[in-house]
């Protein structure tokens, strides 16, 4: 089931300059359980879902010109981030209306 789901990424992403490396969450805590990301392996612990989760029409467009990915985070806020983690774009939900 979880082969199925689109991916966000043709090729790996960089990060700290080495290929970042592609794997699937084991916790399912927030429900994120089976989600495939990558993840920085040089130990900056940045991390990157590569699927379409979150990334609708109407979503703010991030500093790349792409549509953004909205999340829950910490207190229930709903934040906006770079879909690709290609740039430090960030928008609570609550801006969007304001
Ligand atoms: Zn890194
Ligand atoms: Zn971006």
């Amino acid at each position: 089931m979880a082969d199925q789901v689109p991916r966000l990424f043709n090729h790996a992403p960089h990060c700290c300059d080495v290929k970042m490396d592609r794997r699937q969450t084991q916790s399912n805590s927030k429900g994120n359980i089976g989600r495939w990301y990558y993840t920085c392996v040089v130990g900056c612990r940045r991390m990157i879902f590569d699927d379409w989760e979150g990334i609708r029409d109407g979503n703010p467009l991030c500093r790349c010109r792409h549509l953004s990915r909205g999340q829950v985070e910490r207190d229930d806020f709903y934040i906006f981030r770079c879909a690709r983690g290609r740039c430090d774009f960030k928008e609570n939900e609550k801006d969007v209306w304001l």
